[in-house]
């Protein structure tokens, strides 16, 4: 059966020799396999399921709304009043001068749509040759065309003939790494902006218009960057008017110990983008939210040219949009920031107690994802933590955590133990 599909991020070779873990069911933040085997899901599948795998309010949401209404598009003058609900709700959270709402289904369509809208927004104001965007290596934005560029990771681009010309990519702010010999943080990021600052001179700042980041680089390893790092990168861009989209992706809704990460680390964005936890991931939809300066250059030009020339089919579908209005409900209701802001030192602090294992290079994060590096790949420790019930994910030599926001102080614990008992299964 192995061969019927092309799965994504897979070395389908191997796949097909050794087969595939096949899960059949959830609950709370467990999912089961077919032989009924439980496994704590320690990265909330890929970053998204923020509540958990039996959240029947959504599926209470979704059922209603397939019943109501379950399917109208938002083009050519039409609209209906789930996707108003949740732009509403989306504008409540986001903070100044963030104003207007584009929707997609996936956080590559938010990332590819933030850069066409700021390309509208160039052309729109009489700049049509400012259009590079700067992103990190290391850093992930998805995997169509020009979001597989942005990303900064070789595997996205290695046969693929990307990245796309208009891409540049810097150092990634990876202190453990990429810092110099005694280099401080604070020395580091300084190296770092003005680095970003000679990029952008060489290329002509008339020529650049965006800078994308995540909050914290989540597929590049659970990258947290350094203190004073983005207050730096800020400078720099407001120096040579250059927009900052923040991919928020991963971060977005609490991930960090804030509503989002732009907030955790002072980033002030002209675009955020959201996908995954926007509706914990039973259903896919994101968004694309865009300063008001933005959206007001962009409304008279789509007058000029008949419309604007971008969206999907489903974008906005209404019973994703009833799932993700749902899904914001509880993370207020629950309080959910507050809960990942009590219950994070129990990974956090759980996890640094290994810092010193001969077999840990590093441990980061921030809130409720982390990652630990190891000195070697990280392939045979996850294969050991799923031997004991706990499902991991290997980022290189990166072992990444990111488990559902429910969690709950007993359930981390766990989850920091098995890991613990799979690092010395390795020793
Ligand atoms: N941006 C970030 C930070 C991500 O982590 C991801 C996916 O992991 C994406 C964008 C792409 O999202 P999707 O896989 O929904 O296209």
């Amino acid at each position: 059966m192995e061969k019927a599909i092309l799965y994504p991020f897979t070395d389908l070779a191997r796949q097909q020799r050794e087969g595939s873990l096949r899960i059949v069911r959830g609950d709370g933040v467990r999912v089961y396999d077919e032989d009924g085997r439980a496994y704590l899901e320690g990265t909330s599948g890929l970053w998204c399921v923020s509540l958990g795998f039996s959240e029947n309010r959504l599926a209470g949401a979704a059922d209603r709304q397939l019943r109501t209404l379950p399917y109208y598009q938002l083009f050519n003058q039409r609209t209906h009043g789930v996707a108003e609900r949740l732009a509403e709700r989306l504008l409540e959270l986001v903070p100044a001068p963030l104003s207007a709402v584009f929707f997609g289904n996936s956080g590559s369509e938010a990332n590819d749509t933030a850069v066409k809208l700021v390309w509208y927004y160039n052309n729109a104001r009489g700049r049509p040759e400012k259009k590079k965007i700067i992103a990190h290596r290391l850093g992930y934005h998805g995997s169509t065309i020009a979001t597989a560029s942005l990303t900064g990771l070789s595997l996205n681009h290695t046969d693929f003939d990307l990245p796309l010309p208009w891409v540049r990519h810097v150092t990634c702010p990876h202190h453990y790494h990429n810092a110099r010999p005694g280099e401080g943080e604070e020395e580091f990021a300084r190296r770092l902006a003005g680095e970003l600052d000679a990029l952008i001179e060489a290329e002509g700042p008339e020529t650049v218009a965006a800078f994308i980041t995540e909050p914290v680089l989540g597929g590049g390893g659970v990258i947290v960057p350094p203190r004073g790092y983005f207050e730096e990168v800020q400078r720099v861009l407001h120096k040579h008017d250059v927009l900052l989209v923040a991919d928020e992706v991963i971060c977005g809704f609490g991930r960090t110990g804030a509503m989002f990460g732009s907030g955790t680390f002072g980033l002030r964005p002209d675009v955020m983008t959201f996908a995954k936890a926007l509706s914990s991931a039973y259903l896919p939809i994101s968004a694309t939210v865009v300063s008001d300066e933005i959206a007001e250059a962009i409304v008279p030009r789509t007058a000029l040219r008949g419309g604007l020339g971008h969206g999907f089919t489903t974008g906005g579908h209404p019973v994703c949009c009833a799932v993700a209005l749902e899904t914001l409900d509880i993370y207020a209701e629950r309080d959910i920031v507050g809960h990942v802001r009590e219950v994070a030192p129990v990974l956090q602090d759980g996890l640094r107690r290994f810092a010193d294992h001969p077999l840990v290079g590093e441990v980061r994060g921030v809130g409720l994802i982390a990652g630990v590096e190891l000195t070697e790949p990280g392939e045979r420790l996850v294969r050991h933590a799923m031997r004991r019930g706990a499902l991991l994910r290997p980022l290189g030599n990166t072992i990444s955590f990111c488990p559902p926001l429910i969690s709950t102080a007993g359930e981390l614990t766990e989850l920091v133990g098995i890991f613990g008992d799979a690092l010395e299964d390795l020793s």
